[in-house]
């Protein structure tokens, strides 16, 4: 990578500006990271992060590309108490009336809190030549030079609560769902990115069990028309589950312990039921948090945008959380930012992301968005072939009830180690499309 310049800023020390971080720290002297919170000194929630009280599933496509951007992630990651479970076995998966068969193959699935990976991830970025990582450091304006083409700096307010000035060759948007930049935008004259919002009126609610430590057992209920309930159950550092229950269009689930179980109740999961009665709570609060819409901005679909900024992660798109994708297209979006970066220059860099990053974001967001589509209140812009690939799906899932081989297939395509179109191999397709005798 050859070297781009003296600094580069990113806004947010989340997956998404961390990722960033760890890349631009290849092709600037300077990299610094400016983060409104202060961090936890254990691995626990905080505030700018509401969603790290909840289950997070690390993708196989997000694991991987930990352990290339952090050589040793893995080694770090267990010794930290995170867990390395079988997907295709230890991961009991409940789709379409029953739950899939185990898979043939082992496939390697990190367990771990949100705040686990953030701290692990943090530290590795932290130890990296040139970053700085500020927290307690509130970002309030891009700096644009006088033709309004060109972002030049950020100004934020520091852990003194001064105005500070930081002049930048780039600055990462890594603000999450909530980011500025589109109204940034429309107030220097430029065209704000077209948005596509997907109503499915999520709610999560979580807590966490105390766990014996041989028992790794894991499951997720995905909802369906008949149920439009779900849970995930992950087996998490400091000998824990993580619990969360979900519901879409308006079943959400409550937050005091009664009202809990009795939603658990109602679930495909027999085991869940167990699990709350047989084992103590490791949190006294219940955590909730409403979803109401898939959230993506096409930054893409610009014709102008300033030099010198790029917008990544959550702040371009966010996605149902059930489908576990966040994390992951953080990661590869990072890796995206690299290639881009080893081009060798700096001109249109904004516009050449989004273009590019479309590769994994439609991605995500055709499963997300499409998996949504089953529910007829589920209302916004729905891709083309929906409706066909919903019904293939179904029957997919229903088929891998008692066929592994399916299983495999499906979980590598959700776990976008695969693409999609994997899933129409003629080998596949003569799999789910053969009369069940
Ligand atoms: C309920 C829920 C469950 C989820 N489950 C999963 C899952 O199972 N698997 C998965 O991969 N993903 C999951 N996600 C998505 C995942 O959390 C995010 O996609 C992922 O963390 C990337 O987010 P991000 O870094 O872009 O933004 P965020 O995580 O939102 O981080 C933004 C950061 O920017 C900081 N910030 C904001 N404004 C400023 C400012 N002005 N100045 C300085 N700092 C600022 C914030 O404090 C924060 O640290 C889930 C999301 C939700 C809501």
């Amino acid at each position: 990578m050859s070297r781009q310049g003296e600094q580069a800023a990113v806004i947010g020390a989340g997956m998404a500006g961390l990722l960033a971080a760890r890349v631009l720290a290849d092709a600037f002297d300077e990299v610094t990271v400016i983060e409104k919170d202060t961090f936890p000194d254990e691995a626990s929630p905080r505030r700018g992060v509401p969603q790290g009280r909840h289950i997070h599933v690390m993708l196989e496509a997000g694991r991987s590309t930990l352990e290339d951007l952090f050589p040793g992630f893995r080694r770090d990651f267990l010794s930290a108490g995170g867990l390395e479970i079988d997907a295709a076995r230890d991961v009991k998966f409940y789709a379409e009336g029953d739950f899939l068969a185990e898979g043939p193959h082992y496939l390697p699935h990190y367990a771990a809190t949100r705040p686990l990976y953030e701290q692990l991830v943090r530290r590795n970025v932290s130890r990296l030549d040139g970053v700085t990582v500020r927290q307690g450091c509130r970002s309030v304006d891009y700096r644009i030079d006088e033709t309004a083409t060109t972002v030049e700096g950020v100004s934020f307010t520091n852990e003194q609560a001064t105005v500070e000035e930081l002049d930048t060759s780039l600055v990462v948007d890594a603000t999450g769902r909530t980011s500025r930049t589109p109204a940034w935008l429309k107030r220097h004259g430029y065209t704000p990115p077209p948005v596509d919002e997907v109503y499915i009126d999520l709610a999560y609610s979580t807590l966490l069990l105390q766990r014996p430590p041989e028992d790794h057992r894991s499951f997720i209920t995905t909802p369906s028309s008949s149920n439009p309930r779900a849970a995930g159950v992950l087996p998490v550092e400091g000998d824990r589950w993580v619990v969360t229950v979900a519901g879409v269009h308006g079943d959400h689930p409550p937050t005091d312990i009664d009202g809990f179980t009795e939603f658990a109740s109602n679930l495909p999961a027999p085991d869940l039921e167990g699990l709350l009665e047989d084992h103590p709570r490791a949190s006294d609060e219940i955590a909730h948090y409403p979803f109401p819409t898939n959230l993506r901005h096409r930054y893409e679909d610009l014709d102008h945008f300033p030099e010198g900024l790029v917008v990544i992660g959550d702040a371009i798109a966010s996605f149902n959380p059930l489908y576990g994708q966040g994390m992951s297209v953080a990661a590869l979006e990072a890796v995206l930012l690299h290639h881009i970066l080893a081009t060798g220059r700096l001109s249109d860099i904004g516009l050449r992301f989004f273009v590019r990053s479309t590769d994994v974001v439609d991605i995500a967001w055709m499963m997300a968005v499409g998996a949504d589509f089953r529910f007829p209140q589920t209302t916004g812009p729905k891709p083309r072939s929906t409706d066909l690939t919903s019904r293939y799906l179904s029957r997919l899932n229903r088929k891998a009830h008692t066929d592994g081989v399916l299983r495999d297939a499906f979980m590598r395509v959700l776990m976008m180690e695969r693409p999609p179109t994997t899933l129409f191999h003629p080998k596949i397709v003569w799999r789910v499309l053969k009369p069940t005798r």
